[in-house]
């Protein structure tokens, strides 16, 4: 844990502390009523005095592509994105099923970016993008009663707090699915595309490598999410990650290894 806290740091820190202490965010199996205070709706309006609100706005606002998901933040637990689609690209499975879907901008960036990898002989394919809150509960759930929750929270999100919830992010491997979801994958040509393209199209890699502390994720190659160009390029140019643009709390990096349970 970092010791330096800024005045902000320190606000949004108590603001979580007080709904509940969280660790890496996680609680989920039983938590609604622990989850409210904390989400990203009910945390726009702590922030309003540090100067940034305007950014804290979009950070908190679930409905924004802009949205801030962590493990620490986590959206309402009946948030559901309202513009979902199928965006048009390759998946590695054939069935229209609720993973496949992401919100309408990021499908439509996403179906530009395959394209473009495309003309560089980059053959992309879709794992796993939008997760419902139930789906994620399940999840998680069915992972507790399997492995008792301490050890499920070491690889499976806790509901409300999966980025894959927002419909803005997607797990992505070759079209051979090699990999998918993988370490592995970090060594592909496919990886080593998105790392250098995704940005043009407004995605980020979301967990970098190295930033396991702030993000509270180790690497994962695979999974991109859509924040918009001008925010991506931002990003990229910075070397940053997500929590840094917001200037967020880093995540206790302690637990949680990722968010599909597939992880090295
Ligand atoms: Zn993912």
């Amino acid at each position: 844990m970092n010791s330096k806290l800024s005045p902000l740091k320190l606000a949004i820190m108590l603001t979580i502390m007080a709904a509940l202490f969280v660790g890496c965010g996680d609680k989920a199996a039983k938590g609604p009523q622990s989850l409210a205070p904390q989400t990203a709706a009910a945390k726009g309006s702590t922030e309003t005095a540090t100067g940034k609100s305007k950014v804290k706005a979009a950070a908190t606002d679930a409905q924004s592509i802009t949205v801030l998901v962590n493990k620490e933040f986590a959206l309402p637990d009946d948030y559901k994105p309202k513009d979902l689609v199928y965006p048009d690209v390759r998946f590695t499975f054939n069935e229209k099923i609720e993973k496949r879907m992401m919100r309408k901008e990021a499908a439509k960036a996403l179906e530009e970016m395959f394209t473009a990898a495309k003309k560089d002989k980059i053959y992309l394919a879709g794992v796993s993008a939008y997760r419902s809150h139930s789906t994620q509960t399940k999840l998680f759930n069915r992972y507790v009663k399997k492995d008792g929750e301490a050890k499920a929270k070491t690889y499976s999100a806790v509901p409300g707090h999966s980025e894959h919830e927002t419909g803005l992010s997607i797990d992505v491997s070759g079209s051979d699915g090699k990999c998918a979801a993988e370490s592995c994958f970090g060594d592909t040509k496919e990886a080593a595309w998105l790392a250098k393209h995704a940005t043009e199209y407004g995605f980020i890699i979301r967990y970098p490598e190295g930033k396991q502390a702030i993000t509270g994720y180790k690497y994962e190659p695979w999974h991109i999410r859509y924040v918009g160009k001008e925010i991506a390029a931002d990003i990229a140019k910075r070397d940053i990650t997500l929590e840094e643009y917001y200037n967020a709390i880093p995540v206790s990096a302690q637990k949680g290894t990722g968010d599909s349970g597939k992880k090295k």
